[in-house]
């Protein structure tokens, strides 16, 4: 049995009842094999493929707080530190009652290879919790930040693991987390990204991951003698990633016709109003049903269908496996160009497959939506300097990360044959930085 096998093989057995992970470790593993393959013997003998699967550390506790009856809730929480080859454990927090170990392994895994193509000193980590913020009062919310971080504050610092925002943990969220540890631990260091402007937070950070996504994506169609512009583009999600991705795919020119969230989706023939989009999900935390108060024309659907109409850039920017394999051939039949990521493994494997066997350009998560963790590890750098960038200055940076990124895939590819497949574009470039620097520092 070949190692790449050999690996998987015990991954899926050490590891039961965590789909999500070992989905993730086959579609990472099974695309570095011409690398692996190519240094089996050594790296079987150094244990590099069941260091590079294990965590360095996972971090499981009791959330106990007090909702407003009175009555005590009790959470689990996590902090899976994976890799901290070429930097701090950096990853974000992710708040939906979804979360188990497997789905913050899985994220967190994706993390180490994302971190590395950002080309930034950064380590692999990820968090969350089964705590639903939704419907939950602003105190209930403070309540349970404030308990997550009095025992994740123990495992996090400047230097060593630095959280961020995900699905869930928005700019409320890191605020009291933020003010939590400030309070124990005295210190006021950039031990969190994505804080608010007036506490150490990073202009363009909110905007990053979305920005990022669009970034790239005109990248590979520019070099593929495409543009944007004039381009009907359909987004999944309403939260922070699929928001400002509509937002940079109108400013370059394409028109975005829908968006959703987790009980609907909206299609806008006259382009999603972002106005109103941002004061329904930013400001009044409701939902999409919302919107046809503020566009009469546009449609509301109860539950899926993003992936029915017809465009020629198609992002996913809600969740992990909201893009099937019947989803894959309509978007096929309807002559989609582009899928890029803005979610973390959005498109279930046989949809991936589906995807490029027809031709369709496919950006996949780790690349396209690694403009927000860049931009948080710019945060940390503006942290460390105690000075703030304009606006301009992040961008200008996440722009040349993003444009670099794709460029180092797309040789990567190449180097070993696959041109245009980005995936082991992006798997194997990740993975060798990281493993280089984990054979500099020896068994560790
Ligand atoms: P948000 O919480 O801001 O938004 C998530 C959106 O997706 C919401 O519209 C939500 O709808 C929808 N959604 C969440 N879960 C489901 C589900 N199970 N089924 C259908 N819809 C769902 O999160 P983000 O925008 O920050 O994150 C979105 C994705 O992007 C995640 O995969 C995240 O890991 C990834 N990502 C985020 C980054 C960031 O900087 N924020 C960076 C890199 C990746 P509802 O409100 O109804 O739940």
């Amino acid at each position: 049995m070949s190692y790449v096998d050999e690996v998987i093989e015990r991954v899926v057995k050490e590891n039961p009842s965590q789909p999500e992970f070992h989905q993730a470790v086959k579609e990472v593993l099974n695309s570095l094999r011409p690398v692996v393959d190519a240094n089996e013997e050594k790296f079987r003998k150094d244990a590099l493929l069941e260091r590079i699967v294990n965590p360095e550390r996972q971090i499981i506790f009791r959330v106990p707080w007090v909702d407003d009856k009175g009555q005590v809730q009790v959470n689990t929480g996590y902090r899976i530190q994976f890799n901290s080859a070429i930097g701090p454990y950096k990853g974000g927090i992710r708040l939906h009652p979804s979360v188990n170990l497997g789905i913050i392994k899985f994220l967190g895994f994706e993390q180490v290879f994302k971190n590395s193509l950002t080309g930034l000193p950064i380590g692999g980590g990820k968090g969350g919790s089964d705590f639903d913020p939704k419907g939950k009062s602003d105190r209930e919310v403070m309540a349970f930040c404030q308990s997550f971080i009095t025992e994740l504050f123990k495992y996090i610092g400047a230097d060593t693991d630095v959280p961020a925002g995900d699905i869930g943990t928005g700019a409320r969220e890191i605020g009291f987390m933020y003010g939590q540890y400030k309070r124990i631990r005295g210190l006021y260091e950039g031990v969190l990204t994505g804080k608010g402007l007036s506490y150490g937070g990073s202009l363009a950070r909110k905007e990053a991951t979305g920005y990022g996504l669009l970034y790239i994506t005109q990248e590979m169609l520019k070099c593929h003698g495409q543009d944007l512009k004039g381009k009907t583009v359909i987004v999944s999600g309403a939260g922070n990633v699929a928001i400002y991705a509509i937002e940079k795919a109108t400013q370059l020119g394409a028109k975005v016709v829908t968006c959703s969230d987790s009980n609907g989706w909206v299609y806008d023939p006259d382009g999603i109003d972002l106005a109103a989009l941002k004061e329904i999900k930013e400001v009044k935390r409701a939902r999409l049903t919302e919107y046809r108060n503020y566009r009469p024309n546009a449609e509301y659907h109860e539950g899926r269908g993003v992936w029915t109409v017809k465009a020629d850039v198609a992002l996913p920017c809600a969740t992990q496996n909201e893009l099937h394999l019947e989803d894959a051939k309509a978007l096929v039949a309807n002559g989609v160009q582009v899928v890029a990521e803005g979610a973390n493994m959005p498109t279930t494997q046989e949809a991936t497959d589906y995807l490029q066997a027809n031709g369709v350009f496919f950006l996949p998560g780790k690349a396209a939506n690694a403009g927000g963790v860049a931009t948080s590890a710019l945060e940390m750098s503006q942290n460390s300097e105690r000075l703030s960038w304009t606006f301009e200055e992040v961008d200008a940076k996440l722009q040349g990360i993003m444009v670099n990124l794709y460029h180092n895939i797309d040789n990567a590819s190449k180097k070993y044959g696959f041109e245009d497949n980005f995936v082991v574009g992006a798997n194997i470039a990740g993975f060798e930085k990281v493993v280089d620097a984990m054979n500099a520092q020896g068994i560790v």
